[in-house]
């Protein structure tokens, strides 16, 4: 076995972490405050080149592995959480089907500026009536003159208000359910697609989250992502896994910030005589806290692992997920105590954390419904 981190994987944490130090973490304040999409920020740290992570070299990527993408996402995820949802967003599930399914012409038109920063992208599954449930989707894609008419609504969708081009989930045939549904490109300025409400959130302040309407909106057939149609739930479970281990790991770096800052405040803040870190109720959280983080880290980084190895892991992917949300969970609810009645006040960090981190619990899959899944998979291994 080999716990160790390679010479150039540690590196590229320090240089991560370094970008995020200098640019993200002086504005984590403002941006959570202002809650807008910062995009002088977007461009300045477009320019690092790390929007091209898993991308071909040839459309300007850095066609980096799977484990050192973790890395990557862990490192963000340590400066704005609601800048860091924008970038990861872009960089996975927004150009993922153009990179793996689109024309040349539409990497050319797309990918290529997408990497640069130059285009903001998204992917649509959810609707105002579905979102654990795929099977509920209805939004259609209807055969016409060559291409494909879509109509629809779809909600909650992280960078939709600022995007120029989105992967929107539509079924070709709703008597199939699952099997009917097809991914599809549309691009900003195609008639017919415009940005509805704007959502304001609780917390991931930074990342524009809102409504995206398809109004007849007429797309050609290489706008089809994929090989064939109905093929759209497979490939939402191919990168599933990635979602949810990147989500772990998100997960491990706000627990470990919110802990960093109470234990700061735990031995500089004095009660009946002595630092509050003194008291071992107090330390008993943080000694939990350790073990808990060190373990949803590990089983992260493992489901990683297993997915870089080409192994069968989407069991191993959802538990790591669930685990490191709710240590994260658990970490931030933590830290407010410790903070006491300052963690209500906003010019103290925990109350951000505390927002924050909700977020975790819904993308790549809500805990019961994960819950559901795993524990019928439970039930059926032998053994
Ligand atoms: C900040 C943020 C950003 C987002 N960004 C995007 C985005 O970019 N693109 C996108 O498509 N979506 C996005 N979403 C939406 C997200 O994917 C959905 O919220 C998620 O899929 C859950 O769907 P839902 O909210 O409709 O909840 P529902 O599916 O309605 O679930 C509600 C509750 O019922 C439970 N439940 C549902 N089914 C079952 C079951 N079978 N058994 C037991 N319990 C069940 C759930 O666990 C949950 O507790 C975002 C959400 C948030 C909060």
């Amino acid at each position: 076995m080999d716990f160790k981190f390679t010479e150039e994987q540690d590196f590229f944490r320090t240089q991560v972490k370094d970008a995020v130090d200098r640019m993200i973490r002086p504005r984590i304040q403002e941006i959570d405050e202002a809650d807008e999409f910062p995009r002088d920020l977007w461009k300045q740290f477009s320019e690092l080149g790390y929007l091209g992570l898993r991308h071909p070299e040839t459309y300007g990527g850095l066609d980096l592995d799977v484990i050192t993408s973790m890395i990557f996402y862990e490192e963000l995820a340590r400066g704005s959480c609601g800048f860091a949802m924008a970038v990861t967003m872009q960089i996975l599930m927004g150009t993922y089907f153009i990179g793996r399914f689109g024309t040349e012409e539409i990497k050319q038109r797309v990918l290529v500026p997408a990497i640069k920063g130059e285009k903001i992208g998204t992917i649509c599954f959810t609707e105002d009536q579905s979102g654990s449930d795929l099977a509920g989707t209805r939004t259609t894609a209807v055969k016409k003159d060559g291409g494909w008419v879509i109509n629809g609504r779809k909600m909650w969708i992280t960078n939709g208000p600022v995007c120029d081009f989105c992967t929107v989930l539509a079924t070709i045939d709703p008597s199939k359910g699952l099997e009917g549904l097809s991914f599809f490109l549309v691009e900003k300025g195609t008639k017919g697609f415009s940005t509805g409400q704007t959502i304001h959130k609780l917390g991931s302040h930074g990342s524009a989250t809102g409504e995206l309407i398809f109004d007849n909106v007429w797309v050609p057939d290489e706008n089809l992502l994929g090989e064939g149609p109905g093929n759209g739930v497979k490939y939402t479970i191919e990168i599933l896994n990635e979602v949810r281990v990147m989500t772990g790991l998100m997960a491990c770096a706000i627990a470990d910030e919110a802990m960093k800052d109470a234990r700061k405040y735990a031995l500089e803040r004095v009660a009946f005589g002595k630092p509050i870190a003194k008291y071992q109720l107090i330390r008993a959280k943080f000694a939990n806290h350790w073990a808990w983080y060190e373990a949803a880290r590990l089983f992260s980084y493992k489901a990683a692992w297993m997915i870089h190895e080409g192994m069968q892991c989407q069991h191993e992917c959802m538990l790591a997920k669930m685990f490191a949300t709710e240590m994260c969970l658990s970490a931030v609810d933590e830290a407010t105590r410790i903070y006491g009645g300052n963690s209500f006040a906003m010019e103290y960090p925990p109350q951000r954390y505390f927002r924050d981190a909700r977020f975790l619990l819904f993308g790549g899959g809500c805990h019961e419904v994960l819950q559901n899944a795993l524990g019928a998979a439970y039930l059926r291994k032998g053994g």
